[in-house]
This record gives C-alpha cells, structure tokens and sequence, in this order.
C-alpha cells in the first residue's frame, strides 16, 4: 500500500503510514494530517543551529557548519513537512535565518573588502605609491 502523503510503500492491511505516521486508510483521511517526526526533529534541530550561526560567529570556521547544517536540515524539514501538507514554522524560520545570515555575511565582507582596499589605496598614497 502506498501512502497518498509521502509516497511510501507500507505493508498490505497498514493502517498508519511507517514513514510519516499519517492513516493509510479512506476513511481516516479527513483526519489532520501529523507532522512528519522527522520533520519535526530536523525543524528543530535547524533552528538551533541557525541561531548558533548568527553573523559574527558564521565567519568562523563552526559558524560555517553550524550555517550548513541549519540550512540543509531546515530545507529537509521543510520538504518533510510539505509531504504531508504542512508547514514546519521552525524549520521556515531557520530557513529565513539562514539566508538573512548568509546576506548578512556576503554584505559584510563586500563592506570589509571595500573599506579595506580604501585603506590600503590610502596607505599607498601616503608612502607615495
Ligand atoms: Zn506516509
């Protein structure tokens, strides 16, 4: 038997998908679809890291890991969700975090790089160069 919300096989006479835990039978479908465990273990776990990836620490090297795995695991999260009709809010909102963190960080160093070469431009002028 193959579940209508995320297309998993299940055994024959199933009642409740071993993937996404929604009910494989007719006449439970009306019923609220539930939030993926998954979907909402890597939710979390994406929310987390992507506030322990805020600017500031993300220019280091676990900043960068913590960035990655927020970003990957909200996106899983996020699919995990939709397979069953959902949304996972924290998994959306880590998936926010991430890009505005990534936004943040690709800002501040194109600021960095300019001011710095100002300064070295200015250095340089000074020395006579
Ligand atoms: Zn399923």
């Amino acid at each position: 038997m193959i579940c209508k919300f995320c297309g998993a096989e299940n055994p024959d006479g199933a009642t409740v998908c071993g993937n996404c835990n929604n009910y494989l039978v007719e006449e439970y479908v009306e019923e609220t679809p539930v939030m993926p465990k998954a979907a909402k273990i890597l939710g979390i776990v994406s929310l987390v890291f992507s506030i322990l990836a805020v600017p500031g620490t993300c220019l280091v090297f676990p900043g960068v890991i913590s960035w990655l795995v927020a970003l990957i695991t909200s996106i899983i999260a996020k699919k995990k969700a939709k397979a069953v009709g959902l949304v996972s809010k924290p998994a959306k909102a880590a998936f926010i975090i991430s890009i505005v963190e990534l936004v943040v960080v690709v800002v501040g160093v194109l600021i960095l790089a300019i001011a710095g070469g100002g300064l070295i431009a200015t250095l340089l002028s000074k020395v006579g160069m």
